[in-house]
């Protein structure tokens, strides 16, 4: 079996540092069975980047990363993957920056990587591309006769059809994506989604198998819900508390990045609805939002940090006391262990998106819970983990009312309930962590046969391109 090669916008570090959750613990143990690769962005934008992939042996596994220029850079990842992208693909149409160097940035660097790789891929491999910054990858790989099987994981939501047309070039990525011999999302809800999109612009049909037939060949299509390493996260927790005294006053906590997606305005007005029909609760609970800065250079990203701040602001000179502050916010990431004794001691967790494609702090929450005395998980119905989670209060974000309902549910809720709910939620997530995850996929992706050699030689056809071009 060939080398299996990772493919994402940022590459783990070269030394190892910072590789604790996230894809790195998931593809780790894949990578290292397989002499395998994982290639991404260089942590540092050139002047003069060289025109090929720069190698670093780590002793799991290679890395190879490639550069960019700062303003290519700028406008492929901040502008077209965030000021494009992110907003469509997360039901912000209203948030889109349409700038037609956006997109020609974005289709410049896939083609720059696709011609970089192509010169290091063998028949054998199997490339698994992450996310929405890589989208024309596969295109650009079998533009240059690559015939390894290629397969693709979408880690944010995908919208509907017509919220999907607001892209410019939506038609264009509907035909890329249909290049991936395998297409893996979050949830059952973005994976219909998927199909209708392809129903409507590239006339696909879905096979009773559940995959899409488009132009002739089979695309597979997958629902893998990514999660996290459950005991991990776990141990980390008992560790902590360990070290850690509990705090003083039953704590609700949120922890997200300061993203317009994931619903904070809505979690402080749905508090203030609950404080103000509870005065009883009032200091007796306290509310600690920890959302550090993400692509501060975004224009969206500064309005989403005055509304909270003005939020924050607003709770606590309506119900503080000299001795108490409803809300506790902290403007800065920590470190993981701190979050996860932080994620034990709290009665509640608050996980509110309006669209999201998994999140990954509702599994955190849930394996850090003491299962003797464990906390409510308070979960936006419109978070994809809410497919698998229904053991939590699922609720609207966008109602105060069945915020504050769940938030005084949550903290009066009997013990036997809670555990019942805890256990049911960590049984699922014990059997269902991140290995299990990226096991499912590469199961999926090795099952394919290879790219078919006349649908190549179709590409070949249309758009003849050089390897070294
Ligand atoms: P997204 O990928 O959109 O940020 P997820 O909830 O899926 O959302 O994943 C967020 C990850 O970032 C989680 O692992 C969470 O622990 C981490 N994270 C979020 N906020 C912080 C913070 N303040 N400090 C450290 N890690 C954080």
């Amino acid at each position: 079996m060939g080398r299996l090669v990772i493919v994402s916008n940022r590459a783990p570090s070269v030394d190892g540092a910072g590789d604790s959750g996230g894809l790195v613990v998931a593809l780790k143990d894949a990578l290292s069975q397989q002499g395998g690769l994982w290639i991404g962005g260089a942590p540092k934008q050139s002047e003069n980047p060289a025109d090929e992939l720069n190698f670093h042996q780590r002793p799991d596994f290679e890395i190879a990363l490639f550069e960019l220029e700062p303003e290519l850079y700028r406008d492929y990842y901040l502008g077209y993957s965030n000021s494009v992208l992110w907003p469509a693909l997360h039901g912000r149409v209203d948030l889109i920056d349409v700038q037609p160097h956006y997109s020609a940035a974005y289709r410049k660097v896939a083609r720059r990587l696709a011609r970089q790789i192509a010169r290091i891929v063998t028949h054998d491999g199997m490339i698994w591309v992450h996310d929405y910054q890589l989208i024309p990858l596969a295109h650009e790989l079998r533009k240059l006769g690559v015939t390894s099987r290629i397969g693709f994981f979408l880690h944010i939501p995908l919208p509907d059809l017509q919220t999907f047309k607001a892209i410019p070039e939506w038609q264009e990525l509907a035909g890329c994506l249909a290049d991936y011999d395998l297409l893996g999302l979050q949830t059952q809800r973005d994976l219909g989604h998927l199909i209708n999109i392809f129903r409507h612009t590239l006339r696909g049909e879905l096979r009773p198998n559940g995959n899409m037939g488009i132009n002739g060949r089979e695309v597979v299509l997958g629902c893998f819900p990514i999660s996290i390493d459950v005991r991990g996260f776990r141990q980390l927790a008992v560790d902590g508390a360990a070290r850690t005294a509990p705090p003083s006053v039953p704590r609700l906590i949120g922890v997200d990045r300061l993203d317009y997606s994931k619903g904070l305005p809505q979690r402080l007005l749905g508090y203030e609805t609950f404080l103000s029909q509870n005065p009883e609760f009032c200091n007796k609970v306290g509310l600690l939002q920890i959302a550090p800065p993400t692509r501060d250079d975004v224009d969206a990203y500064k309005a989403i940090r005055s509304d909270l701040e003005h939020l924050a602001g607003r709770i606590n000179g309506r119900f503080g006391t000299i001795e108490w502050t409803p809300v506790q916010y902290i403007h800065r990431a920590l470190p993981r262990d701190d979050l996860a004794v932080l994620y034990r001691y709290s009665r509640v967790g608050l996980v509110t998106p309006l669209f999201d494609g998994m999140n990954l702090v509702a599994k955190e929450y849930v394996a850090a819970q003491d299962e003797a005395d464990p906390g409510v998980l308070i979960l936006s119905q419109f978070a994809g983990a809410a497919e698998e989670m229904s053991d939590a209060l699922i609720i609207n974000p966008h109602d105060p009312q069945d915020v504050a309902d769940a938030i005084r549910t949550a903290l009066q809720m009997p013990l036997a309930e809670r555990r019942q709910r805890h256990g049911a939620l960590y049984s699922h997530l014990e059997k269902h962590d991140v290995a299990h995850w990226s096991a499912a996929f590469l199961k999926r992706l090795l099952a394919i046969e290879k790219a078919d050699a006349e649908w190549l030689e179709r590409f070949a056809r249309l758009e003849p391109v050089s390897r070294t071009g």
